[in-house]
């Protein structure tokens, strides 16, 4: 049987509820995916969990859901932060992608030394793929993506109580591990051009922040952020 459509709505999901739809909404329910009055699809709003829906009024330029039972109850990630150095557009999108399939609470686009200028981060678009990461792999919650943010100034502002894995590549060949610290955390992985010798400095002499090695080899930038959620969610999170 083909898998229910899943859509991300803007709006409260409530037994009864009726949804206005967009134009754009409108056109991927009825004209992509041929949805009729009377079918059915799946709602997730990023707080009250995934819901059925059934089409009362399909049209061109809008339409209305009727919410019926719930199927799923929101399933929060832990409180994870995942802070990245863009990298070019298409792999930026998938570093945002992994990050809320493989279950990060918030994504934080930081500009580091050597990050490329010429990598441009659009929020909204990246939270765009954020939605479609969660309505594509079953989610229910949506994380936030910021604003491009200069990582010193993030770190100016760091919060004491979250543990930062600092996914430090001159650890090669130097298997330091994950503190076995429970808690708010948070990952960082470099851009291509890496950590600058002063980030690195700067880094390793924050109490919060723990140099970790991701193995003995380099890894592009895009495999790191999946290879470090893995490892945190595997030793920390909610993946044990
Ligand atoms: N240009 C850097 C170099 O050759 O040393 C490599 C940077 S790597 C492409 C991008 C980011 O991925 C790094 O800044 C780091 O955060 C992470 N990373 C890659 N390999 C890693 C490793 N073996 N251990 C820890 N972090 C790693």
């Amino acid at each position: 049987m083909a898998s229910k459509v899943r859509l991300y709505v803007d709006h409260p999901l409530g037994e009864g509820q009726s949804v206005p739809l967009s134009r754009e909404q409108a056109h991927y329910l009825f004209g992509v995916m041929r949805l009729a009055e009377g079918a059915v699809l799946s709602l997730i709003n990023g707080a009250d969990g995934e819901r059925d829906a059934r089409v009362e009024k399909a049209g061109k330029k809008g339409g209305i859901l009727l919410c019926l039972s719930q199927t799923a109850p929101l399933q929060a990630p832990p409180d994870l932060w995942f802070l990245f150095a863009p990298i070019r557009k298409e792999r930026t999108a998938f570093i945002v992608e992994k990050a809320v399939e493989m279950g990060a609470a918030r994504v934080m686009p930081v500009q580091t030394d050597y990050t490329q200028s010429a990598n441009r981060v659009r929020q909204d678009k990246l939270q765009a793929h954020a939605v479609e990461a969660a309505e594509q792999c079953g989610g229910t919650f949506v994380p936030p993506v910021d604003d491009l943010a200069k990582l010193s100034a993030v770190l100016k502002g760091w919060p004491a109580e979250r543990q930062l894995m600092f996914c430090d590549e001159a650890l090669i060949g130097d298997p330091v591990g994950l503190p076995d610290t429970p808690g708010p955390w948070a990952i960082l992985i470099g851009p291509e051009g890496g950590f600058s010798p002063a980030e690195r400095d700067h880094l390793r002499s924050l109490p919060f922040a723990h140099p970790v090695s991701l193995g003995p080899r380099i890894l592009r930038a895009d495999t790191a952020a999946v290879a470090a959620l893995t490892v945190w969610q595997q030793a920390l999170g909610d993946w044990g």
